[in-house]
């Protein structure tokens, strides 16, 4: 991937994020504390802020820059959540991954989530996006579509996890705002990656 294209991504990244505040605020209404839309909206202005830094590096030290910058400024869970993901990615990933290896550095990264977040699949998180579209990437499948049913299908489940689990029962019927966002951030990556520059 070259400068250019790393760019791309990550600016299309932060712009479904500008996009999308209201909507991601409006499900984090529903079952935690409203603020997940403004947190990645936060967070991506610090990584806009440095875009140049940022793409400019290789692969791997541009995922975990944007990682750290996630961390730091983002102040709800989301942000150190997303963070360890983007920081193992770029800790496992070769500057020129391979399908394999990418396959690999996303198992590994998704594993890394779950001890952060003392969570697991099922549990109404973004791990419940991430997942899936893991298995996707392994066998060939559609990543959006697969990210787009996998957000729809955190509606049924009760969080069990994260401020939404507060509400018990009571999270059951709502989508996740951590499952849109990582959906949000997949058709961003895809849509750069199938377009022609
Ligand atoms: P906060 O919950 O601190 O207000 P956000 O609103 O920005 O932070 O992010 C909430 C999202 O973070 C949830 O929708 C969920 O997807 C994700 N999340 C929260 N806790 C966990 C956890 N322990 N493991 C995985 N994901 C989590
Ligand atoms: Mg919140």
């Amino acid at each position: 991937m070259d400068e250019a294209t790393r760019r791309r991504v990550i600016a299309a990244v932060a712009q479904a994020m500008f996009d999308h505040v209201e909507e991601l605020t409006a499900l984090d209404q529903a079952i935690g504390d409203g603020d997940h839309g403004l947190n990645m909206k936060r967070g991506f202005e610090a990584v806009m802020a440095d875009i140049d830094t940022h793409a400019a590096k290789p692969l791997p030290e541009a995922l975990s820059g944007i990682g750290m910058a996630l961390v730091m400024k983002v102040g709800g869970a989301s942000g150190p959540l997303y963070g360890t993901l983007l920081m193992t990615l770029g800790k496992q990933l070769p500057a020129e991954p391979t399908r394999a290896e990418l396959v690999s550095a996303f198992g590994a990264a998704i594993e890394a989530v779950k001890a952060r977040g003392k969570s697991d699949f099922g549990q109404k998180t973004m791990l419940d996006v991430l997942g899936p579209v893991h298995a996707a990437l392994r066998d060939g499948g559609d990543l959006d579509t697969t990210a787009d049913k996998a957000a729809d299908a955190t509606v049924p489940l009760k969080a069990i996890r994260g401020r939404a689990s507060f509400l018990g029962d009571r999270s059951i019927g709502h989508m996740d705002p951590g499952a849109r966002s990582s959906a949000l951030m997949i058709h961003a990556i895809t849509n750069v990656l199938e377009t022609p520059a």
